[in-house]
């Protein structure tokens, strides 16, 4: 977990490879630990990788729900686990 990484900055999001699931059915995507961090902090689309402004609870394009743990968690906790 870096500070340094720039939530809502809309950097596309690099895979750095991808792996399909057979039982899910989705490609799952290795991502760089700053980008990864975004997904889990719900900045960015884990299925599509699509970058976020603002926190949301799931993707406005393929509506695939953000880290549902993270999801719970209030807005100034969030905040306070990026500093
Ligand atoms: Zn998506």
């Amino acid at each position: 977990m870096s500070a340094s990484v720039d939530l809502g900055s809309l950097k596309p999001l690099i895979p750095v490879f991808k792996k399909w699931n057979k039982e899910k059915q989705i490609w799952q995507w290795g991502l760089l630990p700053e980008d990864f961090y975004r997904v889990q902090a719900g900045y960015a689309c884990g299925k599509c990788l699509e970058p976020f402004a603002h926190w949301l609870p799931a993707c406005p394009l393929c509506g695939e729900s953000t880290f549902p743990e993270y999801a719970e968690l209030p807005p100034e906790w969030r905040k306070q686990g990026e500093s």
